[in-house]
């Protein structure tokens, strides 16, 4: 990036640019003192002197429209040029919403300074270009923002729901315990997969809000759930997003929803991915210690998708790991991930976790995997997710 970053020298006087200028970047005064000007009817005004440190002709950086003021060096300056192309690689990675409002806010000071310009052929395919890219990044925004505000009201108006898929013993075929999956009763788009709106849930922050209703729901529907299965230690898994676990508040909101559901801690896992210890391990582990503290047991979901060592994972009070769908599923086909598969299950086992894998649909990767040890597994073989009326009426 530094490599787009370069100097400048201008002499007492010199313009560095003039209103109607093509602008393609901005300017960061490293020594020296700038002037700004602007023309009113004819006649040159001057409505700035800026100093070190500050930056100008940045409007340049976000659009392609010409120079709306004159810039001169006032004494001789010493300039770092910000090229547009540099910030334009940053803007494409930026989320929509936060680029949307970049523009809108952009479209509406270049109305304000109302600087109409004949423009040239090129010029006008130019902003041709702009007007599409902007739509598309227009359309983005807005659909995102919609979703946002749909999840706002799905909250208050009850359109979620908890489905559960069992988790069994995979020598036996019993039913241990369940995983909770949320699901959206959107009422203009239908039944919404979690994989379309979670992602924008965790963005938002609403996450946090949601994590607690799954929390709650899953609890609120354990005793009914739990009547299911004779296993002698059963559970009910919920899933956790990494922004839940970022302060204390969350242990102590996990400690008053399973009291006030009288939920026994040890029926009780949560699912987190390796990303979290990733991104906060210090702080992980210290919540996840409170966690544990009240007696509930915690899984590494996806496991394997992550970076984490289980060396790694050593250090921090997970019971269970769980075996992503991607290598179950290729088991039997790709020698690598029939690698990934057993060599999780023995090292997983000799730390004294338990292992579940995901994402079994077949006998043969279920005997497979009875034969490499695993404990429990999860698929379409046992079940698919369903409403507790589904499972509490079999
Ligand atoms: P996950 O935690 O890895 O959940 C397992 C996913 O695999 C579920 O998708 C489940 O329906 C699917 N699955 C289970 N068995 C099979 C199988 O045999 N074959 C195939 N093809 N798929 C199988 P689902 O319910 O769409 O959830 C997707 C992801 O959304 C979950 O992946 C989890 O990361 C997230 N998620 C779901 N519910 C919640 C929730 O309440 N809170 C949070 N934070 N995340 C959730
Ligand atoms: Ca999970
Ligand atoms: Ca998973």
């Amino acid at each position: 990036m530094l490599n787009n970053l370069h100097r400048t020298i201008y002499e007492k006087g010199e313009v560095i640019f003039q209103e109607g200028d093509a602008g393609d970047c901005a300017y960061l005064i490293e020594e020296g003192v700038v002037e700004i000007s602007v023309t009113v009817n004819g006649l040159e005004h001057t409505v700035n002197q800026i100093g070190k440190k500050e930056l100008f002709g940045e409007v340049a950086l976000i659009d392609h429209m010409p120079r709306t003021a004159t810039a001169r060096a006032q004494v001789k300056v010493v300039l770092i040029i910000i090229q547009r192309n540099m910030v334009n690689e940053l803007l494409e990675k930026t989320d929509p919403i936060v680029r949307h409002l970049l523009l809108v806010i952009l479209e509406r000071y270049r109305d304000r300074s109302g600087t109409a310009q004949a423009l040239s052929a090129s010029q006008l395919i130019d902003q041709a270009d702009i007007a599409t890219k902007r739509n598309s990044i227009r359309g983005e925004a807005a659909q995102k923002l919609t979703m946002s505000s749909d999840i706002g009201y799905a909250l208050l108006e009850g359109e979620f729901e908890m489905y559960y898929q069992p988790i069994c013993e995979l020598s036996s075929g019993q039913v241990a315990g369940y995983e909770a999956l949320i699901r959206w009763h959107h009422p203009r788009l239908g039944l919404v997969s979690p994989l379309d709106f979670l992602w924008l849930a965790e963005k938002t922050g609403q996450i946090r809000e949601i994590g607690f209703w799954t929390l709650e729901r899953a609890c609120r529907d354990w005793p009914t759930l739990c009547k299911s299965t004779n296993f002698a230690a059963p559970f009910v898994s919920v899933n956790m997003s990494p922004s839940q676990l970022t302060g204390d508040s969350f242990v102590e909101d996990v400690k008053s929803i399973i009291t006030r559901y009288q939920m026994p801690p040890a029926e009780l896992k949560l699912e987190l991915t390796e990303t979290v210890i990733i991104n906060n391990s210090e702080l992980a582990l210290h919540l996840l210690n409170l966690l544990t503290d009240l007696g509930i047991s915690l899984a590494i979901d996806d496991f394997g998708t992550g970076h984490s060592t289980l060396d790694t994972l050593n250090r921090y009070p997970i019971e269970t790991i769980k075996v992503d769908i991607s290598f179950i599923s290729t088991m039997l086909t790709s020698v690598r991930s029939g690698e990934i598969v057993n060599s999780s299950i023995s090292l997983a086992h000799s730390l004294g976790m338990d292992v579940v894998a995901e994402g079994i649909e077949t006998e043969e990767v279920r005997n497979k995997l009875i034969e490499l040890g695993c404990n429990f597994g999860q698929g379409w073989l046992f079940g698919k997710p369903s409403e507790l009326n589904n499972i509490s009426g079999k």
